[in-house]
């Protein structure tokens, strides 16, 4: 049956995570918009996994590395080329794993853009959340003699620590409480949580909450949640299996010279989320999860086998080398990466045991013993 499948493929993954920590971190810079060709950058990549910013200073220049990537897309990256490489991680969701997809960085630099993609969304522009979910339509349907996958999301912001519904009609929604620990899995009782099957339902209900977000004039300062519910039932055992994926928009992270009380409560959730994936990367028994509405609903899905990726986004200009030294000093905390020799030779060995990984389901799948 599948349940067997799924023990092995759990344990060779779980292998492939502990070779890297399970939090995988990612840089990706922001190419220059049409009209901005002639402005100066401050950013360099001279490898895969190393960012170079330089920095104005009164008496000249200053340049910085950060080597504390799994990775590095420059700004030509396509979407397809940045899913591709996250793609093993969120399949797992449909093997009952927890994933928790971030996107960080300042106002501008290219979240929303990695996450959903522009406003005037083409196939080949669709971000992660499209592609994600359309891959796990993919494989529930491959998957479908053996597993029966029903597949749903909601989709929250939070805004000043309150949480609000952004999947209802008319705009309004009421301030959504966090039920955590409950047998099923859904920490929002009361959000609206629908089944989808297929890219078209998911663009649509996207768009009315990109409505919901326009309206409401706070997009770039609030958190945006989707989340996928992921609930199988093996066909032939009747044995159940659930895992969940949040992708979470983050609020831009950048430093004001006023902070009002919108700008304070988005520096104290960024904070409270990178103390928690300090504790998870330290391999921590205390998680700080109880210190901000961000971390409370990430807490059942981070607290459970979770594989964490955070997109770290780059605006190009010279102007924001400031924000940008700030965003990697938020990163540095909880990356799990090392520098140093050793990391080429485990990214190849990750990527072999990937392959390996996928050869293996398909032959249990074919039915192979
Ligand atoms: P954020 O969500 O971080 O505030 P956006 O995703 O809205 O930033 O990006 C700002 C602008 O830059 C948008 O017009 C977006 O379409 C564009 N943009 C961002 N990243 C890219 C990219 N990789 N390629 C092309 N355009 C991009
Ligand atoms: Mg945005």
């Amino acid at each position: 049956g599948y349940n067997k499948v799924l023990e092995e493929n759990r344990k060779l993954y779980n292998q492939v995570q502990d070779l890297k920590g399970n939090i995988r971190v990612y840089c990706r810079i922001r190419p220059f918009l049409p009209g901005q060709e002639n402005n100066v950058t401050s950013v360099d990549y001279t490898d895969e996994e190393t960012v170079a910013i330089i920095i104005p200073t009164k008496s000249g220049r200053e340049g910085r590395k950060a080597s504390m990537f799994n990775k590095v897309f420059g700004p030509s990256a396509t979407q397809e080329e940045v899913f591709s490489d996250t793609q093993p991680l969120i399949r797992t969701v449909l093997d009952g794993f927890n994933v928790c997809i971030f996107a960080c960085g300042q106002t501008g630099a290219g979240k929303t853009y990695t996450l959903t993609g522009p406003d005037d969304l083409k196939p080949d522009t669709m971000g992660v959340s499209y592609r994600a979910l359309n891959d796990l339509f993919n494989i529930s349907e491959e998957r479908k003699n053996l597993m029966n996958y029903e597949i749903s999301i909601n989709m929250v912001e939070i805004y000043n620590d309150e949480i609000r519904d952004l999947l209802v009609e008319d705009g309004t929604s009421k301030i959504l409480d966090i039920v955590n620990g409950s047998k099923k899995g859904i920490n929002l009782p009361d959000a609206n949580r629908i089944p989808v099957s297929s890219t078209d339902d998911v663009i649509n209900l996207m768009n009315l909450c990109r409505k919901n977000r326009a309206m409401n004039d706070h997009s770039s300062r609030s958190h945006s949640f989707l989340t996928v519910h992921v609930f199988g039932k093996d066909v032939t055992l009747g044995t159940t299996i659930r895992g969940c994926m949040h992708l979470v928009d983050l609020a831009g992270n950048e430093k004001l010279d006023n902070p009002d009380d919108e700008a304070t409560h988005i520096q104290k959730s960024i904070s409270a989320l990178g103390d928690v994936l300090v504790a998870l990367a330290n391999k921590s028994s205390r998680v700080p999860y109880k210190t901000c509405k961000l971390t409370q609903l990430l807490q059942e899905a981070l607290g459970n086998q979770p594989k964490i990726l955070m997109f770290v986004h780059v605006h190009p200009d010279i102007e924001e080398a400031g924000e940008t030294l700030s965003t990697f000093k938020f990163v540095e905390r909880f990356s799990t990466v090392e520098g140093g020799a050793g990391k080429s030779s485990d990214v190849r060995e990750l990527k072999e045991q990937i392959c390996y990984l996928k050869a293996a389901l398909a032959k249990k799948e074919a039915g192979d013993p």
